[in-house]
């Protein structure tokens, strides 16, 4: 460490953020012989990865062969776009799926990171199982799992060091300067930059210039991700792609913090508004429904039944810790249900019988949802109190098949982007376009693209 701490100092690959995707990439590198060191800004690795849920998918995956599970690169890919529609980043969509169950398998085989095929709910966007997730559903393992990893590699990760701009000489990338109260201030050469620092979820402004669908949403991701990368990648004259898209999520548990499942809306729950009215198609999906909850008038819950809650419990520990810690109430009917969230309870009446005749297909559903997962819900009945919240941004600089940085002449060279610094796969705009998994398919996807082709630098 006190090497790194001169100036001028030679290593092959710097990594910009300690989350999935600079973890993976220094992974990558270092797989390839390369030398790699990762530059955290926090107190602590983990970035939104480690608030995540730590699914990735993972398409024609040798564990879903295993399961029967007839999927491939091509399927993925479809399925992507469909919930997703054209958009500036479609030629990555092949290229990711194309990467996809090999790197749940490199991540694996290689690197001992415990990742299990999910085959008990499907995800949204996906026509098959093919999320792939640590058995606990926490980001926290996942990281553990890398940074274990990363240790037996030789990376060092290094906390505590805000990079403050990129060492740019003749309009390539050959370094970083590394700024804070705790590193010092010094540079860092190398042969290739991989910025792996996220997206600009936690930047108001650029929220608003790039993202303003996603303005009134209370953004609930990692602290790290205040954008700078993308703005210096901007200042080289990279450009944007997908820069609306982001991902939200309809239902966090207030004010417990947590995910309430979209498992429980899946089985057949439904969102209803202060009133006590239904607030829309649910099945759009978490990400696509935020928006929409957003403009609804509170408080908002999740309605759901008993039965569901337990099987989801059963299935997902962080649900089931809402559930211990309070954060579900049970009803015996729909008066007491109405009481424990606080609507008037013929409204409420009204909305379920209305719900329960779509769900049974005695009726066409008013919001026009069509997948009642269980079917009807039946006392005794579950809700959670919840407000809707952005995760993180989808939008980012245009990178080609090895993540490289697309200026206006071709790749920059030197530099690479992975994760939420690069353009997603999730639509131009909104939060509607977003499969399960896009997240980290793009961070640990580009990631292990990036860091393989910087590795060939050397
Ligand atoms: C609650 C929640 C659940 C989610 N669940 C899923 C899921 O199950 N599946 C999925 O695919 N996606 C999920 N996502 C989205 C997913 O977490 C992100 O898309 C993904 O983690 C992004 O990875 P990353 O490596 O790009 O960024 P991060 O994991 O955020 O890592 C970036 C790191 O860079 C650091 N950094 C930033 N700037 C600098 C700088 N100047 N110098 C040094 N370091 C810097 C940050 O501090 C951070 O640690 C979820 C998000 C949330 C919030």
């Amino acid at each position: 460490m006190g090497e790194l701490n001169r100036p001028e100092v030679d290593v092959d690959v710097v990594v910009v953020g300690a989350g999935g995707a600079g973890l993976a990439a220094a992974l990558a590198a270092t797989d390839g012989g390369a030398t790699a060191v990762v530059l955290e800004k926090e107190e602590r690795p983990g970035g939104n990865t480690a608030a995540s849920t730590g699914s990735v998918p993972g398409g024609g995956s040798r564990w879903q062969a295993e399961a029967g599970i007839n999927d491939s690169p091509a399927r993925l890919a479809a399925d992507l776009l469909r919930q997703s529609g054209p958009h500036d980043a479609e030629d990555l969509v092949h290229v990711l799926a194309e990467a996809s169950a090999p790197l749940v398998e490199w991540l694996v085989d290689t690197h001992g990171v415990d990742l299990r095929l999910i085959t008990d709910y499907k995800h949204v966007g996906h026509s098959v199982p093919r999320l792939h997730a640590p058995p606990s559903r926490k980001g926290h393992a996942l990281i553990a799992d890398l940074l274990r990893a990363a240790k037996a590699a030789d990376v060092e990760v290094l906390t505590h060091t805000p990079v403050e701009s990129l060492l740019v000489e003749d309009g390539a990338v050959r370094g970083v300067v590394v700024s804070g109260r705790r590193s010092g201030t010094y540079t860092l050469r190398s042969h290739a930059v991989v910025l792996a620092a996220n997206g600009f979820g936690a930047d108001p402004e650029m929220i608003a210039r790039f993202a303003p669908q996603a303005s009134g949403l209370e953004y609930l991701g990692a602290h790290g991700s205040t954008g700078e990368a993308v703005r210096w990648l901007l200042d080289l004259g990279a450009t944007m792609g997908n820069e609306s898209a982001f991902q939200g999520y309809a239902a966090v548990a207030s004010p417990h913090g947590s995910i309430t499942s979209w498992t429980t809306v899946e089985h057949g729950g439904i969102l209803v508004d202060g009133r006590g009215a239904r607030i829309g198609d649910e099945s759009v999906g978490y990400s696509g429904f935020a928006a929409e909850v957003s403009r609804a008038q509170g408080p908002i819950h999740v309605v759901f039944d008993t039965r569901i809650r337990d099987s989801v419990a059963a299935h997902e520990e962080e649900f089931a810790d809402l559930v211990a810690a309070g954060g579900v109430k049970e009803a015996a009917d729909v008066a007491a249900l109405a009481e424990a969230i606080g609507v008037d309870g013929d409204e409420l009446a009204r909305t379920l019988e209305t719900a329960r005749a779509a769900a049974d297909g005695s009726a066409k559903d008013p919001t026009g949802r069509g997948n009642w997962g269980w079917g009807k819900l039946r006392p005794p009945y579950a809700a959670v109190r919840a407000i809707p919240a952005l995760f993180h941004t989808q939008g980012g600089v245009r990178v080609d098949a090895h993540a490289r940085v697309l200026g206006r002449g071709g790749p920059v060279p030197g530099v690479y982007a992975a994760g939420g610094v690069a353009a997603g796969v999730s639509g131009r705009a909104g939060g509607s376009g977003y499969s399960s998994g896009n997240g980290l398919l793009a961070a640990l996807g580009l990631g292990m693209l990036a860091g393989r082709h910087a590795a060939g630098t050397r």
